[in-house]
């Protein structure tokens, strides 16, 4: 890690997924890339594993407060580390499925099409499953889209209570699929014998933006990442076209860094706000603002939890987190509309039920969690233009206004069912809350019309030719599977155009 320049050639705001991958694929452009993060390394120490520490005491949450839209302040689980959220992530690397790319019509409204097909980020899907070293297997799931390569890697195994699960769910007619997934299960077990998702990778074993491509970006000489740097706004050209650079704090002082390209890669949430912070006169609603989108679309799944409890079969799984279903993931199974993805949560221990269950004996807790399987229901939230983030007095507002919760209640209900005839007579569910943004996405939209979106297909400002947004915020539609994929897809295709085109602005 490097201190911090007067100019470069490519900035790069974050070392996320987006920002990431972005600089692994310029990695051999000869270009000056500069990355600028405003966490450090996340450090291995004991509280990397401990289950209280991370669930109950939220170590790893970050200090700083968002208002929600009754301006209540809260503590959004946002991490701010070298690879940003994704070191907590449960590293399920899945494409978006082709019809996803489509318009496609829901209980609550129309998830709207993308500017280009499926097809065309495919091979960029592929090169991201290298990447990342994505363990995954094809021709389980009728809803997988087609492939030009194999995963890189063979599917992480089911541990035996696990395949005990598939073997029921198949019985009963569903498909269960192996989750694709950035793990190597045997390094992660050797640090310590937990699951992955929610706890964070100190470099041993999940695939993850640090240990994937930004390893990858910073062998070579041309790239350079200073930490604890954190940019507080974009500065225009005199005419409001270019970016000039960026204003940031590093080391307790204010320094303005130029660059030929700024890349903003803060996260749906953050590069909003940066963007809307960087006002002036030229731009008085903020930048890559003309159309008035920043901020606005603002999509984070609608998800629960449900444990499917049998009191008869015990589940000594470590990390359980190996299989999915898409069966009702385009229709209800009764000609009705979609309802989203199933996936089996990292698993869940009685530390955590605790965490969130405070007035229940842990004992109690323990002998519920010794015999249920974890899942994780997931439905796609729609674009809506009130649902936003805002600056308000240097604060960040979140008012996510969630929407297609018919779709959600219907999974709920329909996996109740399920579970119920898969030989799980109880089963228990508690609804995500509105403080975990963790699929945050859509606030800087990509499209071909600049009256209704701020970024082209390469995700190059309409409005400022040398100003590119690469992160979860270009995404028109949420889908209803985990986005990291895709956007480190988006990335590479958006690294190579850049490439192509000899950086010009
Ligand atoms: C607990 C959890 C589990 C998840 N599980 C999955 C999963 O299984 N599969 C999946 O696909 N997705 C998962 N996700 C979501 C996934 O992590 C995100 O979609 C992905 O990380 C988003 O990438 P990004 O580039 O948009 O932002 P991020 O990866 O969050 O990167 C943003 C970066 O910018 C930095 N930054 C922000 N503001 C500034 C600033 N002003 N100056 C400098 N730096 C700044 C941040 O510190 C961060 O490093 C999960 C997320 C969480 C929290």
């Amino acid at each position: 890690m490097t201190s911090l320049p007067h100019n470069t050639d490519v900035l790069i705001v974050g070392s996320g997924i987006g920002g990431a991958t972005f600089a692994a694929g310029l990695a051999e452009s000869g270009a000056t890339v500069t990355i600028l993060e405003r966490g450090e390394q996340l450090p291995d120490c004991a509280a990397a594993r401990d289950t209280r520490a991370i669930f109950a005491k939220g170590v790893w949450r970050p200090k700083e407060t968002w208002r929600n839209a009754r301006g209540v302040p809260f503590s959004p689980g946002n991490y701010y580390f070298v690879g940003g959220n994704s070191k907590f992530y449960g590293a399920v690397l899945i494409r978006y499925r082709e019809r996803d790319f489509e318009a496609l019509e829901h209980a609550d409204g129309l998830s709207p099409a993308w500017p280009f097909s499926y097809g065309e980020l495919e091979p960029w899907y592929a090169r991201a499953e290298t990447v990342f070293n994505v363990h995954g297997r094809s021709g389980e799931d009728p809803t997988e889209p087609p492939r030009s390569t194999a995963f890189p890697h063979p599917s992480v195994p089911d541990e035996p209570s696990i395949a005990v699960a598939r073997q029921r769910l198949k019985a009963i007619g569903l498909k269960p699929f192996s989750l694709p997934l950035a793990v190597d299960i045997e390094r992660w077990l050797a640090r310590g014998r937990t699951p992955w998702d929610a706890y964070p990778d100190t470099r041993c074993g999940k695939f993850d933006a640090e240990t994937g491509p930004l390893a990858i970006a910073l062998a070579s000489p041309n790239v350079s990442l200073v930490t604890g740097a954190l940019v507080e706004r974009l500065v225009s050209s005199s005419d409001g076209r270019q970016i000039a650079g960026v204003e940031v704090l590093y080391e307790g002082e204010r320094r303005l860094i130029s660059a030929g390209l700024v890349v903003l890669s803060a996260g749906a949430v953050n590069s909003a706000a940066l963007l809307l912070r960087s006002a002036n006169e030229n731009c008085p609603t903020g930048l890559a603002n003309r159309s008035g989108v920043v901020g606005r679309h603002f999509m984070n799944h609608n998800c629960t939890a449900m444990l499917a409890v049998d009191p008869r079969q015990r589940n000594d799984s470590v990390y359980q987190k190996t299989l999915g279903l898409n069966d009702f993931y385009f229709d209800d199974g009764r000609g009705g509309p979609p309802l989203g993805n199933v996936q089996l949560l990292g698993r869940i221990t009685a530390p955590i039920l605790k965490a969130n269950l405070r007035l229940v004996p842990e004992r109690l807790l323990a002998r519920l969690s010794a015999h249920s399987v974890d899942w994780y229901l997931m439905s796609e939230d729609l674009p809506n233009p009130e649902s936003r983030v805002r600056v308000e007095g240097g604060d960040i507002v979140l008012d996510w206004r969630r929407s297609n919760m018919t779709a959600h209640r219907g999974l709920v209900a329909r996996m109740r069912e399920m579970f119920r005839a898969a030989g799980y007579p109880i089963i228990l569910t508690r609804p995500f809350d509105r403080r975990t943004p963790s699929h945050q996405c859509g606030t800087v939209r990509f499209g071909d019309d600049p009256d209704t979106s701020a970024l082209d297909t390469y995700c190059r400002a309409h409005d400022h030719p040398n100003l590119f947004v690469v992160d979860a915020s270009f995404m028109p539609s949420s889908a209803a599977v985990n986005p990291a994929l895709t956007i480190a897809a988006q990335a590479l295709r958006v690294a190579d155009h850049i490439v192509a085109k000899g950086f010009a602005a």
